[in-house]
Formats: C-alpha cells, structure tokens, sequence
C-alpha cells in the first residue's frame, strides 16, 4: 500500500537560509545592466518597487523611484481622490511634452493662481481664454515685484507676460525645442496650433531631468511611469477606472491573500473593460505554486509573492500562514515563468545582497518597505530619539492603519478581509514601528543596487537573465548565519549599507 503524505510538505527556506555561490567571473561590477522585466509590457532599469504602504509611498517616493530607474506603487489607504491625484502628480513632474498642461485664466486672482501653482506643484502657467486660445503665460519672473498682499486683489491678466511669445508647433523635435529654449532664454515652450489654441508645453526642466536621470522609467510620452494600489471590495471599479482616467501605469490588485475569487474576478475585469485594460496589472500577494497559477490563468501581466514575510507583518503568527520568501518565490515562479509572467518578490528583504538572492530564486524584481520608509521621500516627518534620527513605519494591517479616521473609510481594512468589522473588532496583522533615517532615495538606492552589481560580478552575470540561470544557492546553518554576519568584533561604526539588527 501506498506511504501516506507526508503531511508536513516540504521545508521553506527564506533569505538568511541560503547564500549564492561564487562562480567564475570576468564582470565588473559597474557595467552589468540590471535591466529587469516588472510586468509583460513594461522594463524597468533596477529591479526594484516601492511598497503600496503609507509610510512608503506617495508622490514624492512614486517620482524618486521611477527616476532612478524602479517605480513606486501608491499606497490605497486614501479617498480615491487623494490617490488620483497622487498619480497625476507623478503624470506631471516630467515629460518630454505635457499635452495636457494645468492653465489659468486671465481673469483668476493671483491668490488663485498660487493655489493652483500649489496644487500641482508647478511654478508658472499658460494663459488661455475660454476656448483654450493662448493669451500670455504667468510664470515665478512675472510675480517677482508683486507683493503678496497684493494677490487677493490683482489679476492674472495684469501681470502675466502677453502674446506674442516664443511658441512652436505641435510635434517640433525634442532638439528642435531645446534649440528654442536655449536661443530665447526661456524656460518655458508652449505648443501651439494654427488657431493658437494650446496644444502643449515644453519646458527646460524636463530637459535637464532627463540628463540626470538616464535610466528613469518612462512611458511612451516622456513621462514618469507609476504604479497604484486597489483592492476588490466596496468602490474599488471606481477607483479602477478613476486612477486610470489619471493616467496610471500599473495597477496592483493588492490584498493579503491574492488567491481569492473576488481577487481573480477583479483581475479579469480590468483586463477585459475597454476602459482599462491597457493598463497592466499586477496580482498578489500569493506564496504559492497554485496561487501563482490563479493569478496567471485570470490573465495577470506580473505575480506578487509574500505571505507574512513583512518587516512589520505578524500575520505568521497571528494566523500562523506563510511561506518563507526565498521557497515562496521560487513555488511562483513555477507556474509563472512557463507562461512568461514576471514575478515580483514583496518584503523580507533585510540587506541588499536580498535582491540577488529573490532574482535567483525566480524573481524579476523585489518590493521594499521597510529599506525605503527611512527616505527623506517616503512620508511623513522625522523623529528623533535619543539624538539618533528616525522616520516611522508601520504595517498597512497595524492598528493604526487600519483604523478608520474621521468619515474617513479604512481601505487597509479591506486588504485583510476585514471591511466588516468595526474599529475595535480589528485583528491586527502588522505592528508600528521607526526606521533609521536614511537620507535621500537616491543616496539608498545607489546602495542597494551597488550592492546588486556586486553579486553579479560574484555570480559571473552580465545582465538579470544571465543571473537567474547561472546563480546556484548554498543553504546555511545558523552558524553559517552567524559567520556571514560580522561577528566577534564590536562595531564602531555603521557602513552605509550595514546596521546590525
Ligand atoms: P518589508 O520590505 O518591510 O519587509 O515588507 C513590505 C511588505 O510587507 C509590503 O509590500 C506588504 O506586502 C507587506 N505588508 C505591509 N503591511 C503589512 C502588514 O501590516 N501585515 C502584513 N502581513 N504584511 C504587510
């Protein structure tokens, strides 16, 4: 007769389980290319997200990400609105052309203008008529004499700079722009039609952000590329269809368990409605061989994998569920990889020699909280303890991020299947904590994937691909854990990729 199960499974094993083996090499390690897949359609140069948290990403961390070459993912825990505007924010902060630029009309105060200024953080406007007609423009240079007492009385029509300006053609080269640009001394282009109605505008900045951030990831229109989280319950169709009318990249369908009907059923809605299936789609979390083969049969363009692996998440032993990362990510890749869906790697990650670790393992890119909720870009202030600076973090299923404020609606609560319950029913999966203050995106980023090319010189890989298929794994004991650390020597002073634990 046959043995029974075994009914334990198998064992899991995450990041400090297991190391990657040496192997012959003639890399060096600053020109491997870490160009990775995030989703079927779309690449990005560094394989890395930032978490849908509220500690983590915003518009700020959304903008900083792309432009090092990643992308943010906005945080759901906000009126639809709020998040909307978020997307349009990053939407705005570049392009190679906006073609929908924010206008004012002649006869808005000045106060007016600087509450709009204000709202979509840009620093002039074009002046248009009712028909859209190109008036003048209204940039910093106009309002330079005015003086703020005067802005409740003054219009926009008296002080703005008044046609004819240096305008162009819509479709003028990108050279040709920055030609005109430079010969005028201006900073700003409009774009203009034989009717001189404002079609568009150009500005010096976008030039100069493209110098600066050679890898940024962009969308076909010059644009910063960004991703944002929904859930399934409730108003979520509205959310769907408004981040997409804002213009949103990627949406993850995020919840605590991405093998759910309601999740699948979500996920197909978005990739058959007109309205929205050009928008990619990522789905999770699932820890998971089937999960992974849920997500990608309901028409997934990338799988998300964590179950309790979170810096700040309980859920492994409030609900005692979860799969350790490394095992979890290489089940989903299983089921993922034959079908050509990329799979992405959600939390755990401690060090940055993590992201060659969950590459190998069968990811295509990792999603970091807690490594980035110390930026000066993730939200929220500074906090200082003992002379030592922090910035708070905490887990979208914490108590506090799942209370509801106000009249406002949790919709953290949902990522939990918890919508139903009152505040104080709440089951917590997540705690609130501080992170070190880690200075710029930037700053951390360049350490992460510095570190990230270094295991690529390691391992003998030019490029992400050659790293999955030449990266072997050792697992360690807990003496081998102990050795990779430093150890036996008291640290003076922290290296800026290291802290102990
Ligand atoms: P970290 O990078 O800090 O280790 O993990 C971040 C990830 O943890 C997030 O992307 C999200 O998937 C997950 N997460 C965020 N908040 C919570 C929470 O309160 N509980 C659980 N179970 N997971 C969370």
């Amino acid at each position: 007769s046959a043995a029974p199960a075994d009914p334990f499974g198998y064992i899991g094993l995450t990041y400090d389980d297991v190391l990657l083996l040496p192997g012959e090499t003639d890399v060096i390690p600053s020109e491997v290319d870490t160009t990775t897949r995030l989703t079927r359609e779309i690449s990005i140069a560094i394989p890395l997200l930032s978490a849908a948290m509220d500690t983590v990403t915003e518009s700020r961390m959304a903008i900083a990400m792309a432009r090092q070459g990643g992308i943010g993912i906005l945080h759901r825990n906000l009126s639809i609105q709020d998040q909307a505007h978020q997307v349009e924010l990053v939407k705005r902060s570049e392009s190679g052309m906006v073609t929908d630029p924010v206008t004012v009309g002649p006869d808005a105060t000045l106060a007016e203008l600087d509450a709009l200024c204000g709202k979509y953080r840009v620093s002039g406007l074009p002046v248009v008529d009712d028909e859209q007609r190109l008036l003048g423009i209204i940039t910093n240079r106009d309002l330079r004499f005015v003086s703020s007492s005067e802005y409740e009385t003054r219009t926009v029509r008296e002080v703005m700079t008044r046609m004819p300006l240096i305008t162009a053609p819509v479709g003028i080269e990108r050279d040709d722009a920055a030609a005109l640009l430079a010969k005028h001394k201006i900073e700003k282009l409009p774009l203009v039609d034989a009717a001189g109605v404002l079609r568009g505008l150009i500005t010096v900045k976008d030039f100069v952000k493209s110098e600066q951030y050679p890898l940024a990831t962009k969308d076909g229109e010059s644009r910063l590329v960004v991703g944002a989280a929904v859930g399934f319950f409730g108003d979520a169709w509205d959310r769907v269809t408004t981040l997409v009318e804002a213009g949103v990249d990627v949406l993850v369908v995020d919840t605590a368990n991405g093998h759910a009907r309601l999740m699948l059923d979500m996920v197909r809605k978005i990739k058959s409605d007109p309205a929205t299936r050009g928008v990619q789609v990522i789905g999770g979390n699932i820890a998971t061989r089937e999960g992974a083969q849920a997500l990608v049969d309901a028409g997934v363009d990338a799988v998300k994998v964590g179950v309790g692996p979170g810096s700040i998440c309980t859920t492994r032993v409030v609900a005692g569920v979860g799969v350790p990362q490394v095992s979890a990510i290489y089940a989903a890749s299983l089921a993922a990889k034959p079908a050509g869906v990329p799979v992405i790697g959600d939390g755990g990650l401690q060090y940055s020699g993590d992201i060659a670790k969950a590459l190998v393992a069968g990811a295509d890119s990792v999603m970091l909280g807690g490594l980035l909720a110390g930026c000066d870009e993730s939200p929220g202030d500074l906090v200082f303890v003992n002379g030592k600076q922090f910035k708070r973090y905490r887990g979208m299923a914490s108590l506090g991020a799942m209370q509801s404020r106000g009249d406002r609606r949790s919709y953290s609560k949902d990522r939990y299947f918890q919508g139903d319950l009152s505040d104080d029913e709440i089951i917590t999966e997540g705690i609130e904590g501080q992170v070190p203050y880690r200075g710029p995106l930037a700053a951390v980023s360049h350490q992460l994937v510095g570190g990230l090319h270094q295991s690529m010189f390691y391992v003998g890989a030019r490029t992400v691909p050659e790293l999955q298929a030449r990266g072997r794994f050792v697992r360690i004991t807990s003496a081998g854990l102990k050795e990779s650390h430093p150890h036996d020597v008291q640290m003076i002073s922290e290296a800026p990729n290291y802290s102990s634990r």
